[in-house]
Formats: structure tokens, sequence, C-alpha cells
């Protein structure tokens, strides 16, 4: 028998993984279609309760391999609904996941990082800095254990990979997780409801530019031109603006399908008529969708959030120049539940 720390966690394995996982056991490859149903569709905690599989295959399985979990030990909703969950993770460490009740559609907010490295100067989870990259099983525990506590015949619409760190900082484990978040075994999300959200990193957007993407993209614009972008997020410096937009002009999309371009608006930063019309022409030629985020204020940023007028006035200079622009304001505030507020602690 394998101590335990030499155990495979089998949620840190994509379905191909999985498959050759067994195959190399001696196990019959269509076992894994049934595995990845009591992991991802039942949600089972333990072997045991993989009824359709023989005792002894299970209790083969339990000697080389464990099932993970993760448990919330926090929670907290806004009035609005929106609940902030808070897991601790094997290491001490602890990250927030965010449900967003909205109209038709339930959404679930995943972390992908502990902190962040990026650093952007309006959020706080740039604030922390980078702890580490979480594991694949690490992000799927997050769906599981939020779906165990949805009211019966309430179900998650929709993923955004928008929490705390960079998914394509992190960018083999987030693929892998996407990978199960979509397969049909697995949690079977249509991949038009997962979005990912990034800063732009140019090596890991040509690598998913290559590989069939299944998944939305949103790209954190924040500025429409180099030195303000610089000014509010420091790896423009690295990955410009201009290089970030040529990558999402030749991106194959699938058809009917576009690129969010999120752009949080800051006083006297980013907010100018001026600032429109250039996000106007710079998008020019790209399948757009333009979020506007007013900015979440917080003591340790140094930033304020634009008048509503000022928001409305630049949506509508937008909308006249034929992009499609919402105005999303971030929901869960009074319990650091929004955009750009996660740090990983709790008011107690
Ligand atoms: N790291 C990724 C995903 C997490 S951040 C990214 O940056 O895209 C998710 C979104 O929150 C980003 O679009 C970011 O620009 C936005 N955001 C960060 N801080 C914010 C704040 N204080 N107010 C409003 N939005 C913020
Ligand atoms: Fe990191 Fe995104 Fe926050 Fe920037 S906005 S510091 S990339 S989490």
């Amino acid at each position: 028998m394998k101590s335990s720390s030499e155990k495979i966690d089998l949620k840190n394995l994509s379905p191909g993984e999985l498959k050759e996982f067994l195959g190399n056991f001696g196990k019959e490859r269509y076992r894994s279609t049934q595995i990845l149903r009591w992991l991802y569709q039942k949600g089972i905690h333990s072997f045991d309760e993989m009824t359709n599989l023989s005792k002894r295959f299970r209790q083969e399985l339990s000697q080389v391999s464990f099932i993970s979990t993760l448990h919330p030990v926090h929670m907290e909703q806004a009035r609005d609904g929106t609940k902030k969950f808070l897991f601790q993770l094997g290491d001490g460490n602890r990250i927030e996941s965010v449900l967003i009740p909205d109209k038709a559609r339930l959404t679930l907010c995943l972390s992908t990082q502990v902190g962040c490295a990026f650093g952007c100067q309006f959020c706080l989870t740039g604030k922390i800095g980078w702890k580490r990259d979480l594991t694949v099983s690490e992000i799927v525990n997050q769906i599981l254990a939020v779906r165990k506590m949805l009211p019966e015949k309430t179900s998650l619409s929709n993923i955004v990979l928008m929490g705390m760190g960079e998914p394509l900082a992190n960018y083999e484990n987030v693929t892998k997780a996407i990978e199960l978040m979509v397969y049909p075994d697995a949690f079977k999300f249509s991949s038009r409801r997962v979005t990912l959200s990034t800063v732009g990193l140019l090596p890991e957007l040509e690598q998913l530019a290559k590989e069939k993407i299944s998944f939305r993209l949103a790209i954190s614009l924040n500025a429409s031109d180099e030195e303000t972008r610089s000014q509010l997020m420091p790896i423009n410096c690295r990955y410009p603006l201009r290089k970030v937009l040529e990558i999402c002009r030749n991106f194959p999309l699938r058809p009917r399908t576009r690129i969010t371009f999120e752009y949080v608006m800051v006083e006297g930063m980013n907010d100018s008529p001026q600032d429109a019309k250039k996000l106007i022409k710079i998008l020019k030629g790209i399948p757009s969708k333009v979020n506007l985020i007013p900015l979440n204020e917080a003591p340790e940023i140094p930033f304020k959030r634009p008048s509503e007028e000022k928001i409305k006035g630049f949506q509508e200079i937008l909308m006249e120049g034929g992009l499609t622009a919402i105005v999303r304001t971030s929901k869960g505030r009074e319990i650091s539940a929004a955009c750009g507020q996660l740090q990983g602690k709790y008011s107690e």
C-alpha cells in the first residue's frame, strides 16, 4: 500500500490522464467514464460510494489514489444575494469563490491561484502578491463544494475564472480544470458558459490560439493607450496593449463568438470621452463586447470610481461607435466579494 503522500489525487487528472492511469493499472478504459461521473456529476467523497465498481476494484483504487475535497470554513452573504465562500487549503492557505445570482443565471467565480503576481494598481488580490498556483483539484473542488450547498433543483449555470489569481499564469492546471468543466462525462458545462479572464499573457495566449479552446475569453484591458495601461497594470510594460490586441485580432474564435474586454473605470485615469473614442478605434476589427466595471474602491487603493453620469456617458459613446458595451456593477461589495476585492480573509 502506498503512503498517503504517494497516492494520486484523482481530481488532478484530466479525462485523458484518468484513462491512461486506469490503463496502466490493467483496467478497461471505459471505467474512466464511470469514475468521472461519480466524481463530478454525483460528487461522491469516497470509493465505497462507487457502487457500479466491484469491491475489489474500489479497494485497489484506494490503495493508489484518493478523492480530495474542499469545505468552506466561512460563508458570507450580501443583501443582493451574492455569497462568498472562504476555503482553507491543505497547507493553510486560503482562497475564495463567489456565487452570484442574477436573473436566470447562477454564476460561480473561481480562484486559480493563492494571491497574484501581477500587482494591478486597483486590485486588492494584487496587493497580497503571489503565494502559489492552485492544483487542478483545488480549482474543481470549489465547484463541487459550492454545488453541494445549493438548494434542491438549483444548479450553476455559468463559471467564470475571475477570482483570485491570473488564470493563464497557471496554464496547465487551469486548462485541465476547464477540460473537466466542459467534458460530457464530468461537469458537462457548455463551453459558452465558462469564461476565463486574463491580463493578456502573450505566450499563453499564443498557446491557447493553437490549442482548441473550449471557453470564452475575456481580456482585462482597462485602458485604451499604452501609457495609461502601464500606469494601472505593470504587466503592460512587458506585454503591451498593442500586442495583446494583435493576438486578439487574429484569435481563432468559433463562429458567433466574441472576446469580452473588461474595462475597470477609474476616475481621472481612463474615463474621459477621449478614452472612449480611443477604445472604439483600437477594438475595430475584433469581434468584441465591452464590460465596463466601475472601480470597487478600497482604502488601500489610491483611486476613485467615476460618477454615474460619467460612466453612462462613456458607455453611450462606445455604443454610438458601434460597440456592445454594458456596465457591470459588481455584486457583493459590502462583503468584499466584488471584482478585485478577494484577499482570502473575512471580517470577524
Ligand atoms: N487576473 C485576471 C482575473 C481576475 S481579476 C484578470 O485580471 O483578468 C477579474 C477582473 O476584476 C479583472 O477584469 C480586473 O480588471 C477586475 N478588477 C480588479 N480589481 C478591481 C476593482 N478594484 N474594481 C473593479 N474591478 C476590478
Ligand atoms: Fe492579478 Fe487580475 Fe488582480 Fe491584476 S486584476 S492583480 S492580474 S487578479
